[in-house]
């Protein structure tokens, strides 16, 4: 089955086809077509891809709303010129879309009909930036496709359904959860559950025996504490700011923050919350980037003091929801990286474990500076009794799979 994968952002557009089927699956031998995004929707906007071929494209087209970027890249990914050997419109199979929320109604991955476009639009309160790109996604799909495509949603909370109610609470008057659903939903979910599923499958585990912490370390940044295949707590909230250190957001900060930073800033409560989601975290403290590359590079180069302390709080933070974590689920076997700082900065990697020995985990320097570039492997020493993993997210692979499972008919987890 070749599925369309879309990953719709406010002005970018990311997007894969994906050969896949129980075969393919059950060998590990999904196809990818074709990969890459669209920028800059709403005006010339930038297309850039790479297809199975392995030559980069990169085209400039007017696309003036996301339904135009659909219907173009629909031509496009069916035509001679993208390397991706479709030639009809009939040749997608089905499309399946990343959605950010699914509130608490949507525990697993489902097929588009009316009543779940209504669940969706019914949860844009909980997510009033994401959603709603999503659900253009969805119609823009459908314009380009028809109306008997099949389209799958596969949320990013869902996978943090299973959150014991002791996890997803704050301790504020309960009566806000009732009323107002103000609880911990946790994000990154796919991601967290391809790689639970990575690793399960690289280390011949069934899925009930992995209990591990995640670690996807992007642009975003959030932790996930794993038992029996299923996410048990989580670092992100109600919201994607709370947690872990990230590009520009703060993550953790005592609420009473907001009223005096507000007070003293001459700011408003939403500037404040904007402050806290776009201006802070590596770029807030540093000063200069949001880019862990460039102050690694900053904090080597020139000892630049801000960008060190960001590096320094960015670890340590994250190696307190690793001790936190551990503790949530009575000792783990492993600590599995991702993103593209967990993918790619051994460096990073190897402050975060440093001050883990306690609990068992040593790495092996050498190992851990061989992965990079998406290489998946072990980096800690063989006698190490806590382990530290790489493994590459990959969740497009799983929204692909996940839409054909649904289709299907096939249960996903
Ligand atoms: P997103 O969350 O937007 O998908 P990514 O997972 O691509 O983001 O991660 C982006 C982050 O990964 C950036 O901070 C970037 O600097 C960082 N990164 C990528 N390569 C490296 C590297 N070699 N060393 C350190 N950081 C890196």
């Amino acid at each position: 089955m070749n599925i369309l994968v879309l990953n719709v952002g406010s002005a970018t557009l990311k997007f894969q086809v994906v050969v896949t089927d129980a075969e393919r699956m059950a060998a590990h031998r999904d196809d990818r077509l074709i990969r890459g995004q669209i920028e800059r929707i709403g005006g010339e906007a930038i297309i850039t891809c790479r297809s199975a071929d392995g030559v980069p494209r990169k085209r400039t087209a007017p696309l003036r709303d996301l339904r135009a970027a659909v219907e173009w890249l629909v031509g496009f990914v069916t035509s001679v010129e993208s390397g991706t050997g479709l030639t009809s419109r009939s040749e997608l199979h089905a499309v399946g879309h990343r959605v950010v929320h699914g509130g608490e109604r949507f525990q697993r991955s489902v097929a588009i009909d009316s009543s779940v476009l209504h669940g969706i639009e019914d949860t844009i309160e909980l997510a009033p930036l994401h959603n709603p790109h999503n659900l253009r996604g969805i119609e823009a799909a459908r314009a380009a496709l028809g109306a008997g495509i099949p389209q799958v949603a596969v949320f990013d909370t869902a996978f943090h359904q299973t959150l014991p109610e002791h996890a997803y609470l704050y301790a504020i008057p309960y009566p806000l959860y009732r009323r107002h659903k103000v609880r911990r939903y946790g994000f990154h979910g796919t991601s967290h559950r391809s790689i639970a599923y990575r690793w399960r499958t690289l280390t011949g585990r069934e899925r009930t025996d992995v209990r591990i912490v995640t670690l996807h370390l992007g642009n975003g940044c959030s932790a996930c504490a794993i038992r029996g295949g299923e996410s048990i707590d989580t670092s992100m909230g109600f919201t994607p700011l709370e947690g872990l250190v990230m590009g520009t957001r703060s993550g953790d900060i005592d609420a009473a923050l907001l009223d005096y930073i507000a007070a003293k800033e001459g700011l408003t409560l939403p500037q404040v919350e904007a402050l806290l989601n776009n201006q802070s975290g590596l770029l807030g403290i540093s000063g200069l980037t949001n880019d862990m590359r460039d102050l690694l590079a900053e904090a080597d180069e020139h000892q630049d003091r801000r960008a060190r302390l960001a590096i320094e709080i960015f670890c340590y933070r994250a190696r307190k929801y690793v001790g936190a974590y551990l503790a949530a689920l009575g000792g783990a076997d492993a600590i599995v990286f991702a993103g593209g700082i967990g993918e790619n900065s051994s460096e990073i990697r190897r402050r975060i474990c440093e001050g883990l020995q306690w609990a068992g985990l040593h790495v092996d320097a050498a190992a851990n500076a061989s992965l990079i570039d998406g290489r998946e492997g072990r980096f800690s020493t063989d006698d190490s009794s806590l382990a530290a993993w790489v493994v590459p997210t990959d969740e497009e692979l799983l929204i692909a799979r996940d839409t054909f499972r649904v289709i299907a008919g096939i249960e996903t987890t």
